[in-house]
């Protein structure tokens, strides 16, 4: 399948670095350059604001999904080619996922961490095989990346599925990875019909 739409979970907040604003504009120019659209939450703030901006100003089609309790009119980016607004931030996931071909998470907080999860266990039981890449700015997801080794070593996810995350620290290699990635066989997964 090729991709087109790229869904990108990311911090509300900018972080304390300006390393993590400078990365993710760049992941966005990087979006634009392959001429791939942006769907995402919608906001104008911390990292998301950065990354659709940097499309926008590429040239780029931005696509806003945002549940109507966070739609008010501060947090929405300005540019959108696209608003979407859903009744919650469960359909605003689910329109997410299926308007996206790939899916990428840069650092963020809780929302960043629901959203990766969910589709890392999506695609674990089946239900797409999109992929899902993570840009590890700064040694930020150091933890995280050491968590899934244990989970592996120990047992609780499978051996196959470690491919299903792309791991890259520089924007315009992960967006390169990601054209580049070939679904994982389908025999990995988790449940099967
Ligand atoms: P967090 O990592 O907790 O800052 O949450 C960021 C993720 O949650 C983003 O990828 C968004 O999809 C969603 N999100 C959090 N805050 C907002 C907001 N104010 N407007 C739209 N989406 C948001």
């Amino acid at each position: 399948m090729s991709i087109q739409r790229v869904g990108v979970f990311c911090g509300s907040k900018p972080g304390d670095s300006p390393v993590f604003l400078e990365a993710a504009a760049a992941f966005g120019r990087a979006l634009a350059a392959n001429k791939l659209d942006l769907v995402y939450g919608g906001a104008h703030h911390g990292l998301m604001g950065a990354v659709a901006s940097a499309v926008i100003e590429g040239g780029g089609h931005v696509i806003g999904v945002v549940p109507r309790g966070l739609s008010r009119q501060e947090f929405a980016h300005p540019k959108l080619s696209e608003h979407h607004l859903t009744d919650d931030m469960y359909s605003r996931k689910a329109l997410m996922a299926q308007k996206a071909d790939a899916f990428i998470a840069l650092p963020g907080g809780f929302g960043t961490m629901d959203e990766l999860f969910d589709m890392l266990t999506a695609a674990q039981v089946g239900l797409h095989r999109k992929p899902i890449g993570l840009l590890d700015l700064d040694g930020f997801y150091a933890p995280l990346l050491a968590w899934i080794s244990q989970a592996l070593a120990r047992g609780f996810i499978p051996a196959g599925l470690k491919e299903l995350l792309l791991v890259r620290s520089d924007p315009a290699e992960l967006v390169e990875a990601l054209l580049a990635h070939q679904p994982p066989p389908s025999d990995l997964r988790w449940i099967k019909d």
